[in-house]
């Protein structure tokens, strides 16, 4: 690679070209099992799984497939919080040459059935409590196998912890599961497979290791296909980045869900790729993460901004002991420099910021961790990461300081996007990856994100695109115009707000609306703040004046 202007800021410890290798993703399960066999890999509310154990584990999950017929290249989803069915379940697949598809257990069942009949899923990894969901998200395409663990199954799974599960309106509610050739107990598979190596042939370079789903620019999820050297190349690279740490010695705390890519690859990848121990939260619930750092101790912690924030401000967290912090990288939203100073006050760690995205598995820049960085930065692009600022029609490079759209090349961009040919060209340019969002670079080579092209909305970490929000919205019969917008959110950095224009007569309100969302979108996609309108503010040709809306609100919130 030529040499850039980041370079001369790399620590001299990170290469600037690396041999990534070219394996099947689980194989860095293998070799750390190997390496490591009687190390703790998982710790779950204490009971921990050795790496031994693990992949033994994960072997009698590919055999437990191969016996039922699933063929290398099959779509397998796996929907569940963080535990140690879902890591099971994830090398699992991969080891049968499968390829997963990480689902968020809060989808309702829209959503649900869009991404799996999307990626013409064969099997899904759920809940018992989430069961009756996914049989009703999938009616009219019933899946092949549905693979079920549940609270008393195969290991403790406190209550407590849980999403939230209770029966809803939907008639989606924990229903006892009923048990067939199609319906199977994910412990009664385990317990009667061998744990016998599987070994099935993968290109790493070409086969998919996941299919993971991104709202892109458009709207509606598309899935990214991810490569298994997508994926083995940017745990290697974060691991580049992290070159203090020793193989076999780190603690993570694994609070990011692993239906995200960034949990993904920054914690469940990355940790497993160094053979450290994963400290397992179901959920963010800030009690439980306090205590977990106090008494189990992790040295890194990735994050999302929401996450410090919940801990900085939190009115007894000096009663705990989080001095055992060492690295954090936040993602996925802007951090708030204020944010950072007091979390490392108060833990004596580092907390840099980084950023990425779904299409490149996902980080492509981070700040130094033990060295230089810039308040407000997402730091400097990743080894063997490319990264441009240009007009993003023509593609041309704009010069330095200039805002422009940020595009960048390494071996983590993904191979496309699942069965959109269109997208994907629209996206992928002379192997350069579009990413939409605004971006200036200074002359040392930092960068900084400045505002985003596309619509989304960051909500305490969770991406939300407005387009999605609002066809759910004209979907209530009363509703003439919707559209939603980010406002700014103290806690969640931002919230959706939605304006509404009522058809004449009708009187609909605030919590009828909610309620309508509620029963067709997750929980964090439901606008919080609704407004009525006579009229939304338009263009000549009639497409609402979204950014108008924003700046209206900002200048409120400014005025405030
Ligand atoms: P996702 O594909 O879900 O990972 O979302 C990717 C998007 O999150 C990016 O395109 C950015 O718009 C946003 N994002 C990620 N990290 C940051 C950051 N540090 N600052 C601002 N926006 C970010």
């Amino acid at each position: 690679m030529p040499n850039k202007p980041w370079m001369n800021q790399y620590p001299q410890e990170v290469p600037h070209s690396y041999d990534y290798p070219k394996m099947n993703l689980a194989n860095i399960l293998v070799d750390s099992a190997l390496a490591y066999p009687n190390h703790t890999a998982l710790d779950f509310m204490g009971k921990k799984i050795s790496y031994r154990e693990l992949l033994k584990s994960a072997y009698r999950f590919a055999n437990a497939l191969l016996k039922l017929g699933i063929r290398k290249g099959d779509r397998i989803a796996v929907m569940l919080p963080n535990c140690p069915q879902g890591v099971i379940a994830y090398y699992g697949t991969l080891l049968a040459g499968g390829i997963a598809v990480m689902t968020n257990p809060l989808y309702v069942p829209r959503e649900i059935e869009h991404q799996l009949t999307d990626a013409g899923v064969r099997m899904i990894v759920t809940l018992d409590a989430l069961v009756g969901r996914v049989t009703k998200a999938m009616e009219n395409h019933p899946l092949e196998y549905t693979l079920v663990t549940g609270v008393q199954d195969y290991l403790p799974f406190p209550k407590n912890v849980l999403y939230p599960l209770k029966a809803k309106k939907d008639g989606t509610a924990a229903v006892p599961v009923k048990y067939s050739n199609h319906v199977l107990s994910f412990k009664k598979l385990l317990e009667s497979s061998s744990d016998a190596p599987v070994h099935v042939e993968v290109n790493p370079e070409e086969d998919l290791a996941l299919i993971q789903y991104t709202g892109g620019t458009t709207g509606f999820a598309k899935g990214v296909m991810l490569t298994h050297m997508n994926l083995v190349s940017n745990a290697i690279q974060a691991n580049l980045w992290f070159y203090k740490c020793e193989k076999g010695k780190e603690k993570y705390l694994a609070a990011l869900p692993f239906f995200h890519v960034f949990g993904l690859t920054v914690l469940l990848n990355l940790a497993i790729y160094t053979a450290g121990t994963l400290i397992l939260m179901p959920r963010f619930e800030i009690k439980q993460v306090l205590k977990a750092i106090d008494k189990q101790r992790p040295s890194i912690f990735p994050g999302a901004p929401t996450m410090y924030i919940a801990i900085i401000n939190n009115a007894e967290v000096v009663k705990y002991d989080l001095s055992s912090i060492e690295t954090c990288i936040s993602g996925a939203a802007p951090l708030p420099v204020e944010v950072q100073e007091k979390f490392e006050r108060l833990t004596g760690g580092r907390l840099i910021e980084g950023y990425g995205l779904t299409e490149a598995s996902p980080v492509t820049h981070v700040n130094n961790i033990w060295g230089r960085r810039k308040p407000a930065s997402i730091g400097l692009p990743f080894p063997d990461t490319e990264a441009r600022i240009v007009n993003g029609l023509t593609g041309e490079d704009l010069p330095l300081g200039e805002i422009g759209e940020l595009i960048v090349r390494g071996p983590q961009v993904m191979k496309g996007y699942w069965k959109r040919p269109e997208d994907t060209a629209a996206t992928l340019r002379d192997g350069w990856l579009y990413t939409g969002d605004l971006a200036r670079m200074d002359e040392e080579g930092f960068f900084f994100i400045l505002d985003r092209r596309k619509d989304l909305i960051i909500a305490g970490g969770y991406n939300i695109y407005p387009r999605e929000v609002e066809e759910v919205l004209f979907e209530h019969p009363d509703v003439a115009e919707a559209v939603v917008a980010g406002i700014v959110d103290p806690y969640r950095g931002e919230s959706v707000k939605a304006y509404i224009v009522l058809k004449d007569g009708c009187e609909t309100t605030e919590a009828e609306l909610k309620s309508f969302c509620k029963e067709r979108l997750a929980v964090y996609k439901v606008p919080k703040v609704y407004e009525f309108r006579e009229a939304l503010p338009k263009t000549l040709v009639g497409k609402v004046l979204r950014r108008k809306l924003i700046d209206e609100e900002a200048d409120t919130f400014n005025k405030s």
